[in-house]
């Protein structure tokens, strides 16, 4: 949270930097003709995309091998209290991947042939995956497995945005309009290799150390260093028809959603379903200007029905093809199309290519930026309802509350997933129904004064927890963020003494992803 710290507070924190800082150009002397260690220049390490809280580490370290990240491992556990932190693309939103005073680690620097770079490669079962760097981006990932000769390949399920790395996703779960068929991406990787807070570099899987292999994914960076995973892939398709439908009614828009994932959808379904929530106006970021595809079509609200309410719900699907499936296509998605209760006449769709399918969120970003929108603090949270709760959501939160009826600045999404595509051996924390919903609030508002103040919305952001909560809604949080440990307790609920467990054994001085604020640690 943001505070006022005293003058008294900040010369005591400025002697902890310094006391840090000295032990650790000590510990690391000996290390640095060969390692790239910057001790000055660390904002990078403060940084992230929500710009709430801005840490700085006192060492900022490139590794160029996983043997790197081992060597600064063992040196800085000689160093009492002394934190680590891995950075992916630093996306994170609460300063997770900050380590205040202590050492930030940039994954993304990792360079070298194993453990810098994506090799294709076959199983006897004839199935591919891709051996990556942990801090490779999706967006490489995809590029990479596109360029396989003779046949373009993929990864099977991804995140709305692919800007982020492979190992930052892999501590939440990575989920998008796929997971409802694959799994979050947590479930479609086989192999890891992890660097342990003593230095040793494990390869592990679902049978060999598979206790380390299951703490990593989802495990909050709690447990140790991804420098590699094996990501599962498939073919890619050219091409994707990209299809948006307007409902007026939740409960018609969310059961159809539930139909489309759960199957029973001839000619094998959408590949592809997500969903988000506009305001029933004209207003150009939060009304239904929001839905034409491709931008710019006429979005006709006079076919919207007179008793339409305060909020309209847009389903976002998709089907992949290639160029010679185009008369296919048309008819399996009319048959896809036909039972559902959208308004008639509210579909948009237009063809892309699949690279721009998934890079879409990528593709608008300039615009963000110009707007100044990209770089200002993104107070965002994301939610798992369950299926069982997600009509009392919409109605304490979406139709009765005054925080989203004229918009929140950003897309609030709402699409569903299913348990059986997770595998509970992870560390992820999710609904215990076997449909649940994430509803996302991804807020883009210019920095105050130009726009509201950052606390204000975080604010609405709680009282927006506390109406659901106050409604009986048992929901969950994802890309967590408590400041005490019973509320940590609380979010992981059956799975709290395992996690602690895990955490005893694999880093007992709790020294790895501080900014996760999960356990303080100790000498
Ligand atoms: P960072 O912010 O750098 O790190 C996140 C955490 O992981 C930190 O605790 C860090 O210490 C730890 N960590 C990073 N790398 C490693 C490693 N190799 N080994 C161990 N620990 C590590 N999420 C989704 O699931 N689906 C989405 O569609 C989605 N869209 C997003 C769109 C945008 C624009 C943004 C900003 C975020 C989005 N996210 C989404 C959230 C995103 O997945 C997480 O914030 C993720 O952690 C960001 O990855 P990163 O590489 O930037 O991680």
């Amino acid at each position: 949270m943001v505070t006022v710290q005293t003058a008294r507070q900040q010369a005591e924190q400025a002697t902890e930097a310094s006391t840090a800082r000295h032990a650790i150009q000590g510990v690391l002397r000996s290390e640095a003709r060969i390692l790239n260690i910057t001790y000055d220049n660390v904002e990078l390490g403060a940084s992230d995309f929500g710009g709430i809280y801005h840490h700085r580490p006192s060492a900022m370290v490139y590794p160029a091998t996983a043997d790197d990240i081992a060597r600064v491992m063992r040196a800085v556990s000689r160093i009492p209290n002394l934190t680590v932190a891995a950075r992916g693309n630093g996306h994170s939103i609460n300063g997770q991947a900050q380590a205040l005073h202590g050492v930030v680690i940039d994954m993304r620097s990792l360079k070298d042939p194993s453990s810098g770079s994506i090799h294709i490669g076959k199983e006897a079962d004839g199935s591919f995956y891709a051996d990556v760097g942990a801090g490779r981006l999706w967006i490489e990932v995809l590029d990479a497995t596109l360029r396989h000769p003779g046949l373009p390949l993929a990864p099977r399920t991804w995140p709305d945005y692919l800007h982020l790395s492979v190992g930052g996703t892999l501590q939440n779960a990575g989920v998008g309009g796929q997971t409802f068929r694959h799994g979050p991406q947590i479930s479609n990787v086989s192999k890891l290799d992890v660097v342990t807070v003593n230095g040793e570099l494990k390869s592990c899987s679902p049978t060999s150390n598979a206790e380390l292999f299951y703490a990593s994914l989802g495990g909050l960076g709690q447990f140790g260093i991804i420098t590699k995973a094996r990501v599962l892939l498939e073919r890619a398709p050219q091409k994707v028809r990209w299809i948006r439908v307007v409902y007026t009614d939740f409960k018609e828009f969310t059961q159809d959603q539930e139909r489309l994932i759960c199957g029973g959808c001839r000619g094998g379904g959408f590949d592809y379903l997500e969903g988000f929530v506009v305001a029933n106006s004209s207003d150009e970021a939060a009304g239904w200007p929001q839905v034409p595809l491709p931008e710019g079509t006429y979005f006709n609200h006079r076919l919207l029905p007179a008793n339409a309410g305060p909020m309209l719900y847009c389903l976002e699907i998709a089907k992949y093809f290639n160029a010679d499936d185009v008369f296919a296509l048309d008819q399996c998605i009319s048959a896809l199309l036909r039972p559902l209760r959208f308004v008639d006449g509210l579909l948009f769709h237009v063809d892309v290519s699949y690279r721009d399918f998934l890079n879409r969120v990528h593709m608008g970003e300039p615009k963000l930026r110009s707007l100044g929108l990209w770089d200002a603090p993104h107070p965002w949270m994301c939610l798992f309802v369950p299926k069982s709760n997600i009509l009392a959501f919409d109605a304490v939160v979406f139709k009765q509350s005054k925080l989203v009826s004229k918009g929140i600045g950003g897309p609030m999404l709402v699409y569903p997933m299913l348990r059986s595509k997770w595998d509970h051996r992870t560390c992820a924390v999710i609904p215990n129904d076997e449909v649940f919903y994430l509803v996302a609030f991804l807020r883009f508002n210019l920095p105050s004064p130009k726009g509201p103040p950052v606390e204000k919305l975080l604010q609405e952001n709680e009282e927006i927890v506390r109406l659901a909560k106050a409604a009986n809604i048992n929901l969950k949080f994802y890309l967590p963020h408590f400041r005490r440990q019973a509320e940590w307790q609380d979010h992981f609920g059956s799975k709290w003494n395992q996690f602690r467990l895990l955490k005893s054994k694999w880093d007992p001085k709790a020294i790895l992803s501080p900014g996760q604020s999960i356990f303080s640690p100790s000498n």
